[in-house]
């Protein structure tokens, strides 16, 4: 039987955006499955979406695609790889500083596990500037978010700006 191609896909989706999700539909016609893992970063802590309403968040928007997973990882990637019956780490790139955290990572992952690759997507142009902190940051001001997020996500992502200008 031919092997299957599993790949997982790490983020914080903090909000998931239409950069993350050109991502996501990319890798999900590359790999037989896609196992979408929404993680905890100690250094980007604390969220402005909890783990819960990310993990929602991004099953809403990644049902359409039919070998996509969305599933909580904390710890090691390349343990949760592992686990998720993977042999891949797929990882969008967006700019030239991207690509020196990402070349670090890759390294790191590398050696802690030789088996596991980690393949990277160029950002489609239109959305080489797209960052959940960009997203946080215009939503802030209440600004329009339509151009940046998925339909399904724009009413949300004004709700808990607005729900934290009220928090003071
Ligand atoms: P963000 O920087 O938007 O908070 P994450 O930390 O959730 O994104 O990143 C998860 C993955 O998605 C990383 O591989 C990151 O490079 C990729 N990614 C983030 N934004 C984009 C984008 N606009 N285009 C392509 N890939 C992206």
């Amino acid at each position: 039987m031919p092997q299957r191609r599993v790949a997982v896909y790490t983020g914080m989706f903090d909000p998931v955006h239409l950069g993350h999700l050109d991502i996501v539909e990319r890798g999900s016609h590359l790999f037989d499955r896609l196992v979408n893992c929404v993680g905890i970063n100690p250094e980007k802590q604390p969220p402005f979406f909890s783990l819960e309403e990310r993990l929602h968040m991004l099953e809403q928007v990644t049902k359409p695609f039919g070998n996509v997973a969305v599933k909580p990882f904390t710890g090691l990637a390349v343990h949760f790889v592992k686990t998720a019956g993977a042999g891949i780490m797929l990882r969008g790139l967006r700019t030239v500083t991207d690509m020196e955290y990402e070349f670090s990572m890759s390294l790191t992952n590398q050696t802690l596990d030789a088996e596991i690759e980690t393949v990277f997507l160029m950002s489609r142009v239109q959305y080489t500037h797209l960052s959940s902190t960009l997203i946080r940051q215009i939503a802030s001001f209440g600004g329009d978010l339509s151009k940046f997020l998925p339909p399904a996500i724009v009413p949300l992502v004004e709700a808990k700006a607005r729900e934290r200008r009220a928090e003071g």
